[in-house]
Order: C-alpha cells, then sequence, then structure tokens
C-alpha cells in the first residue's frame, strides 16, 4: 500500500501543533491534511487593498487595516463583562470590542506592534468599531496581504479565541497546497474531465482555495461539485445494481386464494387507481426473482395500510410469513386491529408482538412463527429483537420509515437466510432531488391521490388573545358530535417546561368543558404503554370528546371522527410534523379544521411556517418549504442514519447537476461495472477511500 502524504495528521502542519490540532478534530472534524483541503470556503472577500482608519465610514463592510492596538481596559466589575482597546494608524484610531476569552485579549496584543486587523465595522451610538475582528502581526512579507481574494473558512469561537480565525486556515491551505500540490491526484477517468469539460483535481484545490479571481472560482467549484455529487450517485447506483443483479429472493410466482378472497369480498371500499397503481408495481418486484427494495410513499391518510395488507396476502399466497412492522406501540395495536377487522372471518393467522406483550404469549408467537403456523406478525422494535425466528419470512413491511435508521431495517436481514422483500411506507413527502440521494437505493412507489369523498382540511392560525373564541368553536364541534385533539409541543431539551405548559393546558380544559358533559383523555410518552393506550383506547372509543396530548400522536393514528386538530404553541413545530398532524384529521367525511394556536412573538421561519401551513394541503409543496428552511440534513424531522453531508454539493440546490452525474455514473458502470478497467484505477481508489466507513447500503434487507 502506497503511503499517501495527503493524510498527514494536521498536528504536522507547520503552526498546527497538538492543541490547535485538537480543536480542528473537535471543531472541524479535520484530521488530515486532506480533510483540511476539503474544507472550503463558504465566501470570499478582497484582500487587495488596505484601509486607513479614516476610511471607516459603512456599517457591516469589511476592512483591513494595518495599525498599534493600545489602551485595553476590562469593563465591568467585579467580572469583567467586556474589554476594549484603540487601534491607531496614521489618519486616527477607531475602538475595538472584545466579549469573550478577554483575559487572552488582554495579554496578546504588545504596545507598539504593528498588526493587521481584519473585520467588519458595526456603528454604535454614531462611533464605529470592531467586534472580535481578527488580529494578527503584520509582517511584510506576509504573502496573503494584498493578494486578490481570500476565502472565508466555516470556524467557532472556540478556535478564534485559540488563534484560528479564516485567516490561519487561508493560510495552512496554502502551505498545504505548496506542499502537496503536486500529489493531489486524479480520481475521474480522463474521459469524463474532457466530455464534461473540468479542470484537473490539483488545480481546482489550489483555485477554490487560493483565487486571483471570479472565474477561478466558478470553475474550481463547478469541478469540486460534479466530483462530489458523482461519487455519490456512483455509490447509490452501484448500490442498486449489486442489489437487483445479485440479491436473489423468493419469487411470489402465484395471486392465490387469499388474494382474490379480500379482494372479491372483503374489500371494504374500492381502491383509488394510485393505489392500483402501486400494487401491481409492487407485484411485478415480488415475482423477478429479485429482491425487492420499495419505498411506498403516500400523504397522510392516502391510504397506505391497505396496500401493506393485500401485499402481505400475496406472501401468503406463495407460502410464506410476512410482518409489519411500526414505529410505536400505539401504532402497531392500531394495525393490528385494522388488519383483524379487515380480514373478518378470513382464515388468516396473525398475532400483535410488542414491548408489552406477556412473556407467556411471546412464548406462543415465538413457537407459531418457527413452525409456520403463524402467518402474519404486527409489532414494533420487538420484531427484530434476537428471539424472534422467522419460519420462512417472504416480505418485511415498514410503516413511517423516519422513525427507524438503516440499520434496523438491515436486522430483518439476518432473521432468514433468503433475504425477504422489503416495503418501507412513509408518509414524509420526500422532495425528488432529496429521494434521488437519501433513498437512491430504493425503488419509489407513490400513492398520489386520496380516497374520495374526503374534504380539504381547512387551516386557521390565531393567537391565544383568541381563546375564548376557540373555546366556544371546539364546544360547536363537540355538539355536533366530533372529537377534538389538543396538541402540545415536548421538546427535549425544555422537557419540564413543556410538560408543565400541557399540564396547565389540561387543567384550563377542565375548567371549560367540565365533567360529566364532557370527558378529556390525556396521553404523553411519560405514561407507562398500558396508560398511554387506555387513554387513547377511550378516544378512538369515543369516551373521550377531546384528546389532551403530546407528539405522540403524530405518526399514524386512524380517529375518522376527529375533526379538529388545535395545535399549541404551533410556531415550534417543524412544518413536516405539522403537516402530520393535520393529518390526523379530514379521516371521515366531516368538513376538518386544523388550528394552529400561537402568541404574536414569532420567528421569520416561524411566521412562514403558519403561512405555508394555511395556505396549502399539499404534502410536496410542504416538504419543499420545509427543505428550503431547514436544508437537508433535517428533513423528516429525526437525523436518519445515512445521512448524506456534503463538503460542497448541495443537494437542495443542485437538482440538475445531481441528475446529470447520475447519467454518467450510470454510463460508467454500464462500462465497468466492477469499477476494474485500468482507466478506472485511481476513481475505483477514491471510491474505496471515500466509502470505507460507511454503512453498506446493499446490506438493507
Ligand atoms: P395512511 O396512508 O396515512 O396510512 P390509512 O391507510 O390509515 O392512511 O388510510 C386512511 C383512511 O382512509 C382509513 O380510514 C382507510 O380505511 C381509508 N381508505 C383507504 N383507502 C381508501 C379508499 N380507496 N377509499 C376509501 N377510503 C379509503
Ligand atoms: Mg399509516
Amino acid at each position: 500500500m502506497e503511503v499517501n502524504l495527503l493524510h498527514t495528521r494536521i498536528e504536522y502542519l507547520k503552526g498546527v501543533g497538538t492543541r490547535r490540532a485538537e480543536l480542528l478534530h473537535k471543531e472541524l472534524n479535520v484530521y488530515t491534511y486532506q480533510d483540511m483541503l476539503n474544507r472550503f470556503p463558504f465566501r470570499y472577500i478582497d484582500k487587495s487593498k488596505i484601509h486607513k482608519v479614516s476610511q471607516v465610514n459603512d456599517d457591516m463592510v469589511y476592512y483591513q487595516l494595518i495599525g498599534t492596538i493600545s489602551d485595553l481596559k476590562s469593563i465591568g466589575a467585579p467580572r469583567a463583562t467586556r474589554v476594549t482597546g484603540r487601534f491607531t494608524d496614521d489618519t486616527g484610531s477607531i475602538e475595538l470590542v472584545w466579549f469573550k476569552g478577554l483575559k487572552w485579549i488582554k495579554t496578546s496584543f504588545k504596545p507598539g506592534v504593528r498588526y493587521v486587523l481584519f473585520g467588519k465595522a458595526s456603528e454604535f451610538n454614531h462611533r464605529y468599531n470592531f467586534v472580535h475582528p481578527e488580529i494578527e502581526e503584520y509582517n511584510p512579507d506576509d504573502p496573503l496581504i494584498g493578494e486578490g481574494l481570500q476565502g472565508v473558512y466555516l470556524t467557532t469561537e472556540k478556535m478564534k479565541n485559540n488563534g484560528l480565525g479564516t485567516r490561519q486556515i487561508a493560510k495552512m491551505q496554502k502551505l498545504i497546497l505548496q506542499q502537496m500540490f503536486d500529489i493531489i491526484p486524479e480520481v475521474l477517468p480522463s474521459s469524463v474531465i474532457r466530455q464534461e469539460n473540468l479542470i484537473a483535481r490539483r488545480y481546482a484545490y489550489y483555485q477554490i482555495h487560493l483565487p486571483s479571481n471570479n472565474i477561478e472560482i466558478q470553475q474550481a467549484t463547478r469541478r469540486l461539485k460534479f466530483e462530489e455529487h458523482f461519487f455519490l450517485q456512483l455509490k447509490l447506483l452501484r448500490a442498486k445494481k449489486r442489489r437487483e443483479n445479485t440479491v436473489k429472493s423468493h419469487v411470489f410466482g402465484v395471486v392465490g386464494d387469499y388474494f382474490n378472497r379480500f379482494y372479491n369480498d372483503y374489500l371494504p371500499f374500492p381502491l383509488t387507481n394510485a393505489q392500483k397503481r402501486v400494487i401491481r408495481e409492487i407485484r411485478r418486484d415480488l415475482g423477478s426473482g429479485h429482491q425487492m427494495n420499495r419505498l411506498l410513499q403516500g400523504d397522510v391518510g392516502s391510504g397506505k395500510t391497505i396496500v401493506a395488507l393485500m401485499v402481505m396476502l400475496l406472501a401468503l399466497d406463495n407460502g410464506f410469513q410476512a410482518c409489519l412492522m411500526a414505529p410505536t406501540e400505539i401504532l402497531a395495536t392500531q394495525h393490528y386491529a385494522t388488519l383483524k377487522e379487515q380480514l373478518k372471518d378470513m382464515p388468516v393467522r396473525l398475532a400483535l408482538l410488542t414491548g408489552s406483550t406477556k412473556t407467556t404469549e411471546r412464548r406462543v408467537i415465538h413457537h407459531g412463527l418457527k413452525d409456520g403456523s403463524l402467518q402474519i406478525l404486527v409489532g414494533t422494535h420487538a420484531l427484530i429483537e434476537k428471539g424472534v425466528v422467522f419460519n420462512n419470512l417472504g416480505l418485511a413491511i415498514i410503516d413511517e420509515q423516519h422513525r427507524f435508521g438503516v440499520e434496523q431495517r438491515a436486522k430483518f436481514w439476518e432473521k432468514t437466510e433468503v433475504p425477504p422483500h422489503t416495503l418501507v411506507m412513509t408518509a414524509t413527502p420526500i422532495p425528488r432531488t432529496l429521494a434521488m440521494t437519501q433513498y437512491g437505493e430504493l425503488d419509489v412507489s407513490k400513492i398520489d391521490e386520496l380516497p374520495p369523498g374526503r374534504k380539504p382540511v381547512k387551516t386557521v392560525h390565531v393567537y391565544q388573545d383568541d381563546r375564548y373564541r376557540l373555546m366556544l368553536f371546539m364546544k360547536h364541534q363537540i355538539e355536533l358530535g366530533r372529537q377534538v385533539y389538543v396538541v402540545y409541543p415536548l421538546i427535549k431539551e425544555s422537557e419540564k417546561t413543556d410538560m408543565i405548559a400541557l399540564q396547565e393546558g389540561y387543567e384550563a380544559l377542565l375548567r371549560d368543558f367540565p365533567e360529566p358533559q364532557y370527558r378529556i383523555c390525556v396521553c404523553h410518552g411519560q405514561l407507562k404503554p398500558e396508560d398511554k393506550d387506555f387513554e387513547m383506547q377511550r378516544f378512538i372509543d369515543r369516551d373521550a370528546q377531546i384528546m389532551v396530548a403530546t407528539t405522540v400522536i403524530e405518526v399514524g393514528v386512524n380517529v375518522p371522527n376527529a375533526s379538529v386538530m388545535i395545535i399549541e404553541n404551533a410556531n415550534r413545530f417543524g412544518l413536516s410534523q405539522l403537516h402530520q398532524l393535520r393529518g390526523r384529521v379530514g379521516r371521515g367525511a366531516d368538513q376538518s379544521y386544523c388550528i394552529l394556536v400561537t402568541d404574536h412573538k414569532m420567528t421569520d421561519d416561524g411566521r412562514i411556517r403558519m403561512k405555508t401551513m394555511c395556505s396549502t394541503n399539499d404534502g410536496f409543496e410542504i416538504a419543499e418549504v420545509d427543505l428550503e428552511l431547514r436544508g437537508p440534513g433535517e428533513t423528516g424531522g429525526t437525523r436518519q442514519s445515512g445521512q448524506v453531508a456534503m463538503l460542497i454539493g448541495d443537494l437542495q440546490k443542485d437538482g440538475e447537476l445531481i441528475q446529470h452525474t447520475r447519467a454518467v455514473a450510470s454510463d460508467l458502470l454500464d462500462e465497468d461495472p466492477y469499477l476494474i478497467k485500468p482507466e478506472n484505477r485511481l476513481l475505483h481508489e477514491h471510491y474505496k477511500e471515500l466509502f470505507a466507513q460507511t454503512f453498506d447500503w446493499s446490506q438493507i434487507g
């Protein structure tokens, strides 16, 4: 194995040392020269000019000055809260202010020494000052002063306080490039470089860090973005192709009695065209001999459950077992109840397995799974625990995928010798470009049509002061026989205050809606599972008209008679969560309402979220706005494992480039599926290096 000097540890770079190296590990995840080179500037500033103090006359503009520092004073007693000082050149002096790292500041600047200051001027009381400017000793031989454009790098306060500002980082980049320029390898095949008209990789690195003009920045950016998207697509496509080519699974060749009988005699409603199409798509996979790995997207209420049931019946028709896994106990229980109800007297043996299944019952289930007498198992995470062994699991369905990680999906793989077909169902709409990268290894089916007769939910935004009217509205709806959800945010970081808010809200409701005329149930994550289920059941049975809850009800609960969803402190929820919550109503034939309650104080983002919710019911539109507000990292509520973090590419904005690189990668794989041709040697090495540590997506089963 060749030694790759780009893997030299960053502490060996001149001027870094162990302490700064540690900061670089911690704050930027930089360990090697290579890592450092991959931290790109997020913008550039023109440092060709050196200004004079007398020229500082604009708020929020960057200036570069050369002068001396004096009059350092701590302000505030007994504990200093800030340090001020004066920066002086031959045209005047200007105030400097620091709020952090005060000790260090007070002892670091020597009188009479000339410093270079770089920073944004801010106006305060009609005077200008610099808050936390970058400062370093002036060295007339400093290569960075007077050179055209300088990159601005991500740094943290901690780094700045330890002499690791953006300027220092720029210097480190320059040092690394001076030493390593010649050995930066090309990793794209020359045919691709030619065809795409890209600059060589080493020039791209040089120009992105040390550009002399804007054209160089553009060329470098284009090249590096292309490369990053290209390798990602290569990886996703390889995983997909490998699965298609090599992962054999059971052939579900027959449509038999279970499916037909259900379809002809038990189907509770005609399927929508979208449901029919999706079932066809799934059937094609199941008959192909290759393992199905399909994502079923469908907005809340679009009717995914019946699709799941019918696909499971196909498994049964072909002599296999099937399972359906849900993220919460309530949901699993509800799925189980729905399936039982829809199957009526059909001779299907199914069971429910959750964390609270009793040991004796559990034993019976384990037994039935092993000898094959149990055909369908519904449950929670309990399904993927060690003791659960299937006789012949042919199909695994996972509901509400965003709650499960990739690793959990992979566990089904271990349950049987031949990997089962897998269907992942999600109500979280995923914008197209994201779908291509996050789920690039899955095939996608969509239910893009709601069952007929649904009235779109009416959404309004009201303020806290409107509570009285809100109460009257609730009473009116309850009189009409409807039920109402009242949901409170529960955020981990402020769990205590959130619980208090819920408790107070609950007590206020008890006063406004006294028993025995009204009954209110409460449901939150701190209840024991059996208590949660009990409360939930009261609502399902219409024993309670109002349910006060935290987001435990977010996912999948189905109470068609509920027609009002009141979301308290709605501005604290993300858009996708709000949309999920709204999906709990509008499931029956009645007009339903979603009421977003906030106080008048709100962030701009919060206002946009409220407005978006009031203006559209379309999950995809909402997902697009969500993506814009939050960026790709957080879509879907919780961070998923397997999330793609990009260095320079932008999953949100590079849609066209993503599609293009996918096509180029696909062509390359057609020519050289195993990347073994000599012209792809460096590409393959780089590929292996890039993805050595990440989870193997082809193992998702
Ligand atoms: P989700 O996709 O959110 O899981 P569900 O499967 O829970 O949606 O379905 C929502 C509601 O719509 C259920 O009450 C279900 O019985 C009903 N439903 C599903 N498909 C149809 C259909 N084709 N026609 C009428 N109602 C349907
Ligand atoms: Mg559902």
